[in-house]
């Protein structure tokens, strides 16, 4: 195809049509298109925007470039959660087996993490012997029998927005809303789900820092989901403060069970509950959403997705053995150092960037898609906003791979956390509900 005049077009703000993105974008995957035409058309697009139709011809293009996932019949709702991504936020870990406890089917197919923010696979690959790479028979095997499978995209899974997301990154377009609504809906389409819950973070650590942005993305992702027959909704969540008291692969996956274990922080538990709620909603299991957080609140405390979890981990190769010896240790890193507050008072600020620039650059996080991460560093202990502290009291701990980059991470850390005489009240976690 002449893919030039549609780059001219666009850059000059005409409407590219149905066909015309459909063909573009089975070419680029095909090796047809070059990569330097295809970031032209990228940047095109950042500046000019999308339509409605030119973002759902994207999406279904983007979609249909490769396999979609074909579940046999059953009663069982195809559900899954997608966050935007933040600090701390290991949601998908514990909601995973609850969900197939609440009688769903959950194909969670996950990212890694870039930058600052984590990813699900990252954290999952601290578990011993587990496998993120599943071939399409495995993951609808098993989603059959265990009821949810947690691992990446297959091989032949959206193969336009593996190629289209690398460029984007090296060509400075991530942050359109047209691309990422293409991008995060092409690929949960690709699932077949009956519903999917979006949450999508705003604040400091977020991908969109304003709670504006964050709803015009939510909007947007909602609107085109629900268009494409997949019940979707969407939770603004406040991302200024780390969620949980963990941030950092294995300290999450740690923090994860606590919560299953019905040990785990308050605001973690909201999030799961509020996310497992909406979905019962979605399909229609739940008549109100009271009622619906009190069926998965039940069911989270009657142990059951404890044990799912062992054997969704289990059937993805895990050693459950070494995952529960592992789970007894203190720290798995190299060293551990308290950091303690200089005075009393009341945790005004926990501030969730700075923790995450932290975190990678202990080599808990990515700069770089190919960089290799270190699992076991990261913070626990993190004292969160509302909290009273006596001086002394430790504000958080830093596993470091060693006490020098533990007490460099220590330094960097200072700015993090402001303790004041007042208490100011934590701002609520779920901010609004978009459900069209
Ligand atoms: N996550 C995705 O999968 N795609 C985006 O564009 C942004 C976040």
């Amino acid at each position: 195809m002449n893919f030039l005049p549609l780059i001219e077009n666009k850059r000059e703000g005409a409407p590219l049509t149905t066909a015309q993105i459909r063909e573009f974008i089975r070419e680029f995957t095909n090796g047809k298109i070059p990569d330097y035409q295809m970031a032209a058309m990228l940047m095109a697009v950042y500046f000019r925007g999308l339509s409605t139709a030119e973002t759902t011809a994207l999406t279904l293009a983007m979609r249909d470039s490769g396999d979609v996932l074909k579940f046999p019949k059953d009663p069982r709702p195809l559900v899954d959660k997608h966050s935007t991504g933040g600090i701390g936020d290991k949601v998908s870990l514990p909601l995973t087996p609850l969900l197939a406890c609440l009688g769903f089917r959950v194909p969670m197919i996950s990212g890694r993490g870039l930058g600052i923010t984590g990813g699900t696979l990252d954290k999952l690959d601290s578990i011993p012997g587990f496998q993120t790479h599943l071939p399409a028979e495995k993951i609808i095997s098993q989603v059959q029998q265990v009821g949810c499978v947690i691992c990446g995209q297959t091989d032949t899974m959206v193969p336009a927005d593996k190629k289209i997301y690398a460029l984007r990154d090296a060509s400075g377009t991530v942050p359109s809303v047209p691309l990422i609504v293409s991008s995060i809906l092409a690929k949960k389409l690709a699932e077949n789900l009956n519903a999917l819950i979006l949450d999508v973070k705003f604040g400091c650590a977020a991908f969109m820092q304003t709670k504006t942005a964050a709803r015009k993305l939510a909007h947007a992702m909602v609107a085109l989901g629900n268009q494409c027959g997949t019940n979707t909704r969407a939770i603004l969540t406040d991302m200024n403060t780390p969620l949980g008291r963990a941030a950092g692969n294995w300290l999450e996956v740690k923090e994860s069970i606590e919560c299953l274990e019905g040990k785990g922080p308050a605001d973690l538990l909201e999030l799961v509950l509020t996310s497992a709620a909406h979905l019962l909603v979605q399909t229609k299991k739940s008549q109100s959403l009271a009622g619906a957080h009190k069926l998965a609140a039940g069911c989270l405390n009657s142990g059951a997705p404890r044990k799912k979890w062992d054997e969704m981990i289990e059937a993805q190769g895990a050693n459950r053995k070494a995952f529960n010896d592992k789970l007894q240790l203190d720290s798995t890193a190299g060293a551990v150092l308290e950091i303690k507050s200089g005075k009393s008072g009341f945790v005004a600020k926990c501030d969730a960037r700075r923790i995450g620039e932290v975190i990678r650059d202990l080599g808990g996080g990515r700069l770089r898609q190919n960089s290799v991460i270190n699992h076991d560093v990261g913070m626990d202990k993190i004292a969160k906003p509302g909290q009273r502290v006596e001086k002394s009291d430790v504000l958080c701990r830093i596993h470091g791979a060693d006490l020098a980059q533990a007490k460099s991470a220590g330094t960097k850390l200072k700015s993090a956390f402001k303790i004041s005489a007042k208490r100011t009240a934590p701002a609520p976690l779920v901010r609004e509900i978009i459900s069209r």
